[in-house]
């Protein structure tokens, strides 16, 4: 297969590329390197297989593909709320774009959408039925409303013109390759605390997230898209749900050090996340396999790597 990864170059997408040259695809990686990196990729580019191609999605482009994941979007707060506008242009403008690419060429399309398009769900655990709780012009709504458009973009494409197109909706993932200057939680916790500085809890902690080891994500969105029929959005994510102050505890145990300093909650800060897995357990036999325990040691080795800090 031809498979083509719009953000390839990002966190996940680096490693979805990965996990498909290793099962005999062809791989396209296309990026503009916004929030990527081509160290991301750097392993990758002796492969005859493998081609980085720098584009951005909200230009159209011409492309020759069976399969689509599309994955092109900042997809931390810090990251997209530096850039609202373009976040929103690359959600809607740049999924249109590469929706045009399957409607073309008859691939097959998976989008990478998100649990932020539940917003600060009222529904808990969230389930692929629940409409969501989202506020159109806040801090979060450029990257919330944005997916939102991209999974209306994907069910009209389907319905309008028959592209077999298919959405994730990705609950928070880590794992290697996560930038320490992301911003987003388990990242800034753990250089934080290989710094030996005081890991920033905002609010009181007791927020909620679940978090999703990377290769467990990665083997979900394949499932996704070599399932034969997919009827409606599946949520992938991991449902052992945590508050972010035990978060913190548990990177301290891991790392050997730090103090917790506490900050304000951001606006529209989600009080709860976690997911309802039923759909993608019973539609993809998928289920997430390594513990928080399990995958905090690889990204506390990994960042480490990058950031230094004592053993
Ligand atoms: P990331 O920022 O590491 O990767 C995004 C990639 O898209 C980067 O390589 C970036 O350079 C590229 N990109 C951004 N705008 C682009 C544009 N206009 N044209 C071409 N490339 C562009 O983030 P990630 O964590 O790997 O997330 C990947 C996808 O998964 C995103 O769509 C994100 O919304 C979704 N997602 C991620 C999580 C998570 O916890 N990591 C959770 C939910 C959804
Ligand atoms: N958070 C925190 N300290 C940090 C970074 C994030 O307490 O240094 C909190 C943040 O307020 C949120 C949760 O951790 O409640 C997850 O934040 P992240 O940015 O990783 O993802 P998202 O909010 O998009 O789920």
């Amino acid at each position: 297969m031809r498979v083509l990864v719009t953000g390839g170059s990002g966190f996940i997408g680096s490693h979805l590329c990965e996990a498909l040259l290793a099962r005999g695809d062809e791989v396209l990686c296309l990026d503009n390197f916004f929030t990527g990196a081509r160290k991301n990729v750097a392993h990758l580019q002796t492969n005859p297989a493998f081609e980085v191609i720098r584009h951005d999605v909200v230009e159209p482009i011409l492309l020759e593909v069976d399969r689509v994941f599309h994955l092109a979007c900042p997809a931390s707060p810090i990251h997209y709320q530096l850039h609202p506008v373009k976040t929103v242009q690359t959600s809607v403008v740049g999924t249109n774009n590469v929706l045009d690419i399957c409607r073309r060429t008859d691939a097959r399309f998976v989008l990478a959408s998100t649990s932020e398009i539940y917003g600060d769900p009222q529904v808990h655990p969230q389930h692929e039925d629940y409409w969501g709780n989202v506020c159109t012009t806040g801090p979060r709504a450029c990257y919330d409303e944005g997916k939102r458009v991209a999974e209306t973009l994907t069910a009209d494409f389907a319905r309008q013109f028959g592209v077999d197109a298919r959405i994730a909706r990705i609950f928070n993932t880590y794992g290697p390759r996560m930038r320490p200057d992301d911003g987003r939680v388990v990242s800034n916790f753990i250089v934080q605390a290989l710094r030996g500085e005081s890991l920033t809890i905002y609010g009181d902690g007791s927020q909620t997230r679940s978090f999703c080891y990377v290769s467990d994500l990665v083997d979900g969105l394949l499932r996704l898209m070599d399932a034969p029929a997919v009827n409606g959005p599946v949520n992938l994510g991991n449902p052992e749900e945590i508050t972010m102050l035990a978060l913190a505890r548990r990177v301290v145990d891991v790392v050997g050090a730090g103090e917790l300093v506490y900050r304000p909650l951001p606006e529209h800060d989600p009080a709860r996340r976690c997911p309802d897995i039923t759909r993608a357990r019973n539609w993809l036999s998928w289920q997430p396999r390594v513990s928080l325990d399990e995958g905090l040691v690889h990204v506390v080795d990994d960042l480490r790597a990058v950031v230094g800090g004592a053993r």
